[in-house]
């Protein structure tokens, strides 16, 4: 009974992580506003192998970064970024892939960071969660170049220019998403021995 309601408070934490990052990436995509027309023309199709391997990799970076317990969550913050889509599917002006930017990505690994120093956000310690937010953004973008589309607002918004990456460095982004949830693993376990070792 008592493990239910665990796994069920722990599902709600990882729900309300992944809902505020999504409504975070839909936001920042409505800057792109006022972009010019010709900018906002770019609209790319759903494409459902690429979805798919942002699911299979957004848990194996959750999973390398926090095993079983972040890899859901790994899933949801992978496919969470294009929550940017949002303003274009429901008529607005405003750019898809509006969040597929580096500005984007400090500003809320950030914030994650500050909730979760806060306590507000309790599903990870907080730099692990800054961290596999900002592993799962770059896997994501690398994913896009590498078998989707590589055309992002890598500036956005100081500019909405799409800058183009090819597969080559889509490998590499994906190769530091790795690096950077297997860093946050080695960082959380040393944080367990330390307060391990300060306890005993
Ligand atoms: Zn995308």
């Amino acid at each position: 009974m008592k493990q239910a309601q665990a796994v069920r408070e722990r599902w709600s934490e990882i729900l309300a992580t992944a809902g505020l990052f999504m409504a975070c990436a839909a936001a920042f995509a409505l800057l792109s506003w006022r972009v010019t027309a010709e900018v906002r023309q770019y609209s790319p199709e759903p494409q459902y192998f690429e979805e798919l391997t942002h699911v299979g990799v957004g848990a194996v970076i959750g999973w390398l970064a926090g095993g079983r317990r972040l890899a859901g969550l790994g899933i949801l913050l992978s496919i969470g970024i294009d929550a940017d889509h949002l303003g274009a599917v429901l008529g607005l002006p405003t750019l898809p892939r509006g969040s597929h930017s580096a500005i984007f990505i400090a500003l809320v690994c950030s914030l994650f960071w500050m909730l979760g120093t806060a306590r507000v956000l309790r599903v990870a310690p907080a730099l692990l969660l800054a961290v596999l937010v900002g592993a799962e953004c770059l896997n994501h973008i690398g994913v896009d170049a590498l078998v989707g589309q590589g055309d992002f607002p890598i500036y956005a918004p100081i500019s909405w220019k799409f800058i183009t990456f090819d597969r080559v460095q889509g490998a590499m982004l994906l190769t530091g998403a790795v690096g950077l949830a297997l860093w946050g693993r080695l960082w959380s376990r040393r944080e367990e021995r330390a307060t391990k070792g300060t306890s005993d």
